[in-house]
């Protein structure tokens, strides 16, 4: 076990013809794929999703890709935070087999441009759809487009991003692609804040006070029983309205498999609270389960 972690070293692939050539290889020597897409600026939940996905594969590939198309603000693109020397480093003491670092010119070419035209239906009209026009049609874009070229058997990723969980496993399903997608659990730091690339930016202070958006939550869990849905989103806005640092941008409870708002929580046999806030100028999301 040792010699095999002297001797690991995670392949880094660049060139799209390269990759082509690699997945024709491990595929013709039978081995099973498990890929975690990503836009880099790697964390322990990251790495999370690269261990499930070696216990459960026979090639772990990893990708870095800071899709353009999935941010609707030009800014937040520019200042999304790139650090590839850092993450080669993480992957390699992960054990990670390979990373794929693609260029634009790669992903994008004139003959997929169309691919833009993926429709994510319903699932992407609310809480993050609603308020990052175009995202999610941009994540299945890119995502589809990696799944053409990485084919792999098993597909990762975070319930961070529940809503994006729920739309690509409906893009995987409308596209026909034998792919399982996989579910992973969110990585917390220590004081509950759910660990994001976008962290990085903040202040340690305002990261110390984030932790408010998971304390929220909990509480809302806690006050389910207690509180109309009414009750509880007016409980949540006063939570956030009471420090001013904060922008709260939305708070849903909804149903895990269509997101549809739930009205009554005595009627509904599962459910998820979600949040968007902004605080520094970043915006943080956060859901967890509530039944
Ligand atoms: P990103 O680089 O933000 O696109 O994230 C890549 C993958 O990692 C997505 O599937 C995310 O949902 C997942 N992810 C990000 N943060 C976490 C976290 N704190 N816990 C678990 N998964 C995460």
């Amino acid at each position: 076990m040792q010699n095999q972690i002297i001797d690991h070293k995670t392949e880094v692939i660049a060139s799209l013809t390269d990759m082509q050539n690699k997945i024709s290889s491990l595929k013709a020597a039978g081995k099973s794929i498990g890929f975690v897409p990503t836009l880099g600026a790697l964390h322990p939940g990251h790495l999370s999703l690269i261990k499930r996905s070696k216990e459960e594969n026979d090639i772990t590939i990893c990708s870095i890709y800071v899709n353009p198309t999935q941010f609707n603000k030009k800014e937040d693109l520019e200042k999304y935070p790139r650090t590839l020397k850092e993450d080669i480093y993480l992957l390699n003491e992960a054990l990670c087999n390979i990373i794929f670092t693609p260029s634009t010119k790669d992903m994008y070419p004139e003959s997929v441009a169309s691919n833009l035209d993926i429709s994510v239906g319903d699932l992407g009209k609310t809480m993050e759809g609603a308020h990052r026009p175009g995202h999610f049609e941009g994540v299945a874009t890119i995502v589809a487009r990696f799944f053409d070229i990485v084919h792999p058997n098993n597909a990762y990723f975070g319930e961070k991003d529940f809503q994006q969980l729920s739309i690509i496993k409906q893009v995987t399903k409308q596209l026909n692609y034998d792919i399982t997608i996989i579910s992973c659990p969110t990585i917390r730091e220590g004081s509950g804040l759910a660990m994001s690339s976008r962290n990085s930016r903040l202040s340690n202070a305002a990261k110390k006070k984030a932790a408010t958006i998971f304390e929220c939550l909990s509480k809302v869990v806690l006050l389910q029983d207690t509180m109309s849905i009414k009750e509880l989103k007016e409980f949540v806005k006063e939570h956030f309205n009471a420090m001013p640092e904060f922008e709260l941008e939305y708070f849903e409870i909804a149903e895990p498999t269509h997101l549809e708002p739930v009205s009554d929580l005595a009627k509904t046999q599962s459910a998820r609270a979600f949040i968007a806030v902004w605080i520094e100028g970043i915006r943080l999301i956060d859901n967890v389960k509530i039944k």
